[in-house]
């Protein structure tokens, strides 16, 4: 069983008004023993939206750390990663002592797939494309992360809102050879499930891929940015784990993965 939440936002995220304390309440009555908190920090989202106020966050954190021991709470961060960033983002996850960096594709040549814009203007088939392109433009520009989030979440974005990841196999084999001789890993995300997509991300083709390719590093967080959310759908995470001939998941303390048997 995964007891293990690793990506979640609470309210120092601008998306998010939940306490973070509400998040570690909700974390221990769904049973979790570790749960880690990963605010957003996009520094170049278009109206500076997603800049994160981190001492106060990790101030807060460490408070609600010091009160609920019975839980491990875990301080994180989802970069929102673009590759002419990459010194901004490499200094920044070198100045705090984070236990594990979500590294996350938000914006594509600087727009918002989220808007209708993004596809009507270039089409699904090279919608989604382009998104894979500007992963592997991160991946190839920067370090300064551990997992890269929810992989094909731009296809919750896209008119179908569905694909097929065999069509774009060149370029996901690409992004996987890069991200294992890296030594990062990959995380399952839930929160498909909620926007209607029916799978967890990424597809489970790609984590299939992942493995075949030799790649070790999965975690699995549910994305949760309110406490109803926390800890959701992770046995059909576990599902999807599974399917990929994973027999364990992974916990990152100090940057630092640690498996766990399913
Ligand atoms: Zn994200
Ligand atoms: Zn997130």
């Amino acid at each position: 069983m995964i007891t293990a939440d690793l990506h979640t936002h609470s309210g120092f995220s601008t998306d998010s008004d939940e306490p973070l304390e509400e998040m570690v309440k909700a974390a221990k009555e769904k049973g979790l023993q570790a749960l880690c908190i990963t605010e957003h920090m996009d520094m170049d989202y278009p109206g500076g939206e997603f800049i994160l106020n981190t001492e106060n966050y990790r101030k807060e954190l460490f408070r609600v750390r010091e009160q609920t021991p019975d839980i491990e709470l875990l301080f994180g961060v989802e970069l929102g990663l673009m590759d002419y960033l990459a010194p901004k983002l490499n200094e920044y996850s070198k100045a705090w002592d984070f236990d594990f960096i979500i590294g996350s594709s938000h914006l594509v040549d600087g727009q918002d797939p989220y808007y209708p814009e993004y596809f009507q203007k270039l089409g699904s088939k090279n919608g989604i494309l382009r998104y894979f392109e500007s992963i592997l433009a991160n991946i190839k520009a920067m370090d300064c992360f551990d997992v890269y989030g929810h992989l094909d979440y731009v296809v919750r974005y896209s008119p179908e809102k569905s694909y097929d990841p065999v069509d774009y196999r060149e370029i996901i084999d690409e992004i996987l050879r890069l991200l294992i001789e890296k030594g990062k890993g990959i995380e399952i995300n839930t929160a498909g499930l909620k926007s209607g997509i029916g799978y967890v991300h990424p597809h489970v083709f790609i984590l299939q891929r992942y493995k075949e390719l030799g790649g070790e590093i999965v975690t699995v967080g549910s994305d949760a940015h309110d406490k109803s959310r926390v800890a959701a759908d992770l046995d059909k995470a576990q599902a999807a784990l599974t399917a990929a001939g994973f027999t364990y998941y992974a916990i990152f303390r100090e940057r630092k993965p640690n498996f766990v048997v399913i």
